[in-house]
């Protein structure tokens, strides 16, 4: 059977090809860059060349002339979908090679019959050892040919099944974003219903350790997952990814896809809105609060991650692991973050989340300190 994607499951966040993503971003990014219109417009030129392959090696006609064609095809369609996850990290000098002239010849001479059974008598060869060699040779053809053949079937596929992985992504992530119950087992019954899972995806699957690239050198238990199609991969992924509680949502605001990680309900992406507010591009968040729907407190990502780090300090001060003075203000500069993040739209969420972290508030508080000494009465 031949899989032309491999991904790696662990650690909340799938691997491909040594790139790390967050679970769940390849449902994002199809939702962000796959345009309903343009994109599918786009990928006819390229379909019909791939088909014109496979029908060159099914009549074993003009094969060169079209293989060349339905390779250069491929790689258009790369270009076509390269904001959309896995495609960017799908290696282009690979599939070049695939369709090389020396891949192409073995795939002539296996499509034109001279290797395509066993010869049972030894007619054409004189020794055993011959007999064997041309099997090697009988294996490698075929090996190649089902090789061109599945990679032209994987790119032929996409053509119809994008629109269609597409819109039932982009349906579960709205109605997440109309629904006010996170719990999973919610979350799931929405996307059971969805994909009704009978049409059955069969991926192959096997558990592997699994080496994370970062530094602290560990195992950690994952699954090395193999698709036959790109819907397999995405089905794949968002059911690994509600299972951590990752999910899709759409912005109310700009419509956009975001992530959420967290079981916090939030309606608003934390990128710029498409729409001017006296003349100002403002953050979706800011824009909505402008026009009178404000994220709830509880539902703020920065708030919540504010929150979190004030009542550390505060059970650290009560425990006396850290003096009053320093806890004041540490809390000072926490808040002074949170200002920061709510009224600067270019204040990423993770670099307010590494901001926040508990060594890099208590090492800016040190400072602060050492700069204004607290002078006691
Ligand atoms: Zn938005």
């Amino acid at each position: 059977m031949f899989y032309p994607l491999e991904a790696i499951f662990a650690n909340k966040s799938i691997y491909f090809a040594g790139k790390k993503d967050l679970l769940c971003s390849y449902c994002c990014s199809l939702l962000e860059f796959y345009d309903p219109e343009k994109t599918e417009q786009r990928l006819e030129a390229p379909y019909f060349s791939i088909l014109a392959g496979l029908n060159a090696i099914k009549h074993n006609q003009h094969v060169e002339t079209a293989l060349s064609k339905a390779c250069a095809a491929i790689l258009d369609t790369l270009d076509i979908l390269k904001d959309i996850k896995p495609f960017a990290y799908l290696n282009r000098d690979a599939i070049r090679d695939s369709f090389s002239a020396s891949n192409i010849s073995l795939l002539k001479r296996f499509i034109s019959g001279k290797d395509n059974g066993i010869d049972p008598d030894f007619t054409h060869t004189s020794t055993i050892a011959e007999f064997a060699s041309a099997n090697v040779q009988q294996l490698h053809a075929a090996e190649t040919t089902e090789y061109i053949w599945g990679l032209l079937t994987f790119y032929a596929r996409l053509f119809d099944e994008m629109p269609k992985i597409y819109e039932k992504v982009h349906h579960i992530a709205d109605m997440y974003s109309h629904c006010d119950n996170h719990d999973s087992e919610f979350l799931f019954s929405l996307a059971f219903l969805e994909f009704r899972l009978d049409a059955a995806i069969q991926p192959n699957v096997t558990y592997t350790p699994y080496m994370s690239t970062e530094s602290d050198g560990k195992f950690y238990p994952g699954k090395m997952i193999q698709f036959k199609t790109y819907s397999e991969l995405i089905v794949t992924e968002l059911f690994e990814s509600l299972m951590i509680g990752h999910y899709p949502r759409l912005c109310w605001v700009c419509k956009k896809p975001f992530l959420k990680t967290d079981k916090h309900i939030q309606k608003y992406c934390t990128g710029l809105s498409p729409e001017l507010h006296d003349g100002k591009r403002l953050s979706c968040k800011q824009y909505a609060k402008q026009n009178g729907a404000p994220e709830k407190a509880d539902g703020d990502p920065y708030k919540v991650i504010c929150k979190k780090r004030t009542e550390c300090i505060r059970t650290e001060k009560n425990r006396g692991t850290i003096t009053p003075e320093f806890a004041a203000a540490a809390t000072l500069i926490t808040q002074n973050h949170l200002t920061l993040a709510l009224t600067e739209t270019d204040y990423s969420l993770s670099q307010f989340k590494k901001d926040l972290e508990r060594k890099t508030i208590y090492k800016e508080t040190a400072e602060y300190l050492r700069q204004y000494p607290v002078i006691s009465a």
